[in-house]
């Protein structure tokens, strides 16, 4: 049990606290260090979520960027892919989960490919939200190759 971020030993309650709410593992530092940014941009917690789902897989992504117009929940830089994390009215059951990550909610607009993914998504298949990312990320950079 050790911070991600900064390898920390956490204390029992240190990483329920940080399980609890985020589903991985933080020291209070930077939990707290992330519930603020979250507060201060007006994110869902599944932002984090997803943010540390694609860094354990070795996908690096940031969080709440500035575009020059508008915050972008989660950017992949590199292969020009925003993420944004929609909140749903109703929530899904798994099969509408399963069909909504298959129709991969995307859009292109400005060189920029964009998807948006919903928070019972991320908190109901993460890993399965992770790989499909993963996928498209692949894709994209065969695209960025290829021209
Ligand atoms: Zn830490």
């Amino acid at each position: 049990m050790t911070c991600l971020e900064c390898n920390t030993p956490l204390s029992y309650l240190d990483h329920r606290k940080a399980i609890e709410r985020f589903g991985f593992e933080l020291c209070p530092a930077h939990r707290e260090r992330m519930e603020r940014l979250l507060k201060q941009k007006d994110l869902p917690e599944e932002t984090v979520i997803l943010y540390y789902g694609l860094k354990e897989i070795g996908i690096a992504s940031m969080l709440a960027w500035w575009d020059g117009k508008q915050t972008i929940d989660l950017a992949i830089s590199r292969v020009k892919l925003n993420i944004s994390i929609e909140k749903e009215h109703e929530p899904l059951n798994s099969e509408e989960v399963i069909q909504a990550l298959e129709k991969g909610m995307m859009d292109y607009k400005d060189g920029f490919t964009n998807i948006r993914i919903t928070q019972s998504l991320i908190r109901k298949d993460l890993r399965r939200t992770v790989e499909n990312i993963a996928g498209i990320i692949a894709d994209l950079r065969v695209e960025v190759k290829a021209i």
